[in-house]
C-alpha cells in the first residue's frame, strides 16, 4: 500500500531544490563578501537587497556581522538538509512520512523539501503523542 512520488515529480522536486541551493550559495557569497571585505564596496557596488531582507536594523558594524555569521550559520544547516533530501530522492523514500508511510503533500515538500513528516504526525510528534 506504500504510495509514491512518480520519476516526473521526482525531477520537479529535484529541480526545485537544487535551485534553492543555488539560491543559498548565492547568499552565503554575498555575505562572505561582505565579511571578508571591508564593507565599503559591496555597499555601493550592489543593491542591498541581502542586507534590506535581513538585516533592516542593523545597527553598527560589528552587529551586522555578527547576524552575518548567525545567517551563514542557519542557511549551511538548511543546505545539508537540502542534501539530504536529495539523497532521499536517490533512496527513493523522499515525499514520504517516517512515522506512517503517507505521502506528504506536494505544497509542503516545496515549502519545506527536507520533510520527513507528514503535517500530522509531525504536530503528534510536537505533543510527544507518539
Ligand atoms: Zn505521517
Amino acid at each position: 500500500m506504500s504510495k509514491k512520488y512518480t520519476k516526473t515529480q521526482l525531477k520537479k522536486f529535484r529541480a526545485a531544490i537544487l535551485e534553492k541551493m543555488e539560491d543559498i550559495v548565492a547568499d552565503v557569497d554575498d555575505i562572505q563578501r561582505g565579511i571578508n571585505g571591508t564593507g565599503e564596496a559591496t555597499r555601493g557596488a550592489s543593491p542591498d537587497s541581502v542586507y534590506s531582507v535581513h538585516m533592516a536594523d542593523a545597527g553598527t558594524d560589528s552587529h551586522e556581522k555578527e547576524k552575518n555569521y548567525l545567517l551563514m550559520n542557519r542557511e549551511s544547516d538548511y543546505y545539508k538538509n537540502l542534501h539530504i533530501a536529495l539523497d532521499r530522492i536517490e533512496n527513493g523514500d523522499f515525499g514520504i512520512c517516517v512515522i506512517c508511510e503517507g505521502l506528504i503533500p506536494e505544497e509542503r515538500l516545496f515549502e519545506v523539501p527536507n520533510a520527513t513528516k507528514c503535517v500530522g504526525c509531525k504536530e503528534k510528534d510536537k505533543l510527544n503523542l507518539l
